[in-house]
């Protein structure tokens, strides 16, 4: 099962990378619920963060989501610091991601800010810097044991708890609808790395059909660099059966209307016939006789079957004089 999955992970960062360009050292966003999360599941945050992504990783933690950490801690009364939380790694281990969203840098909410640096421009989402965001759900699970315990605070409690588990989803699925944005998320105790989502895999589709069409061009380049007359050849192909097509329309329109003429000057037998006409003319009898015959070669086979004399061949040689 783990070789599998980390061999689906390693295709699906080469994808990444091809796609979009991610290059290792991997920027990882991590937020707080992915910190409460690796805590209480007892993980190692960069090595499970590198054998999710297959490769070395730069985890960061922007102003924000340390701000939200940091806002329901205690202080110390001695030091008048905030107290920092157990699951909280030091700044050497996740380094600060420094952000400013208005004019005095006044932390934003955590979603808000990390979805604004995965995508900083409003008109095209797009993941410039190649973050990949690391999260969880908020951990519901020791919420719930602890308000099991508390009774009455249950409820109060379980709706904190299911707006902080909508936020959650709201920051995945917004995530989701920017091209480019790998998504890592603890889910029981397990490090995933989320398949594409719609948004990069129409991107990622959108670069390999280029490729193909480039890979194309590039031929259709080459030859014609390398045979211009056979681009020539290549144009008088195509002249050539739209040439022929309307001629051959025409042709046939200009023998119908000239059949009469035409047909008479063309066939043999009509000029025999001409010939024979003038032979008439001048007064031999040749034609004439022809006719003759198969009249009376008709007559005389009604007669014949009429006086039982009827021989085909004789009557021709008696009328041919
Ligand atoms: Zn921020």
């Amino acid at each position: 099962m783990r070789a599998k999955r980390s061999k689906k992970y390693r295709k699906l960062m080469h994808q990444y990378e091809l796609a979009f360009g991610f290059r290792e050292p991997y920027q990882v966003l991590v937020d707080s619920n992915l910190l409460r999360a690796v805590h209480s599941f007892k993980m190692d945050l960069i090595p499970a963060l590198e054998r999710t992504l297959q490769g070395q990783v730069k985890p960061l933690l922007t102003k924000c989501s340390l701000a939200s950490i940091m806002a329901g801690q205690p202080t110390n009364p001695r030091t008048n610091n905030t107290v920092r939380p157990d699951f909280l790694p030091p700044p050497t281990t996740v380094p600060l991601r420094h952000c400013s969203h208005n004019e005095d840098s006044t932390p934003i909410d955590e979603a808000e800010c990390l979805l604004s640096l995965l995508s900083p421009l409003s008109e095209v989402k797009k993941n410039k810097e190649h973050y990949i965001l690391a999260t969880s759900d908020p951990p519901a699970n020791t919420k719930s044991n602890a308000q099991q315990e508390a009774g009455k605070k249950r409820k109060r409690g379980d709706d904190e708890g299911f707006q902080a588990l909508k936020r959650a989803q709201g920051l995945r699925r917004g995530a989701r609808s920017i091209p480019g944005v790998p998504i890592v998320y603890v889910k029981r105790s397990v490090m995933i790395l989320e398949p594409m989502s719609a948004p990069s895999e129409g991107i990622r589709d959108g670069v390999e059909e280029d490729k193909l069409r480039t890979g194309l061009a590039d031929r259709d380049a080459r030859k014609k660099e390398g045979a211009d007359s056979g681009e020539k050849k290549k144009k008088r192909e195509l002249k050539k059966p739209k040439a022929p097509n309307p001629l051959s329309v025409k042709k046939p329109k200009k023998r119908a209307d000239e059949k009469p003429g035409a047909k008479r000057e063309r066939t043999g037998d009509e000029v025999d016939k001409r010939d024979f006409e003038k032979a008439a003319e001048d007064g031999e009898a040749a034609p004439k006789a022809k006719r003759r015959r198969r009249h009376k070669g008709a007559r005389q086979v009604e007669t014949g079957e009429d006086g039982n004399e009827a021989t085909p061949t004789a009557p021709v040689e008696a009328t041919a004089d």
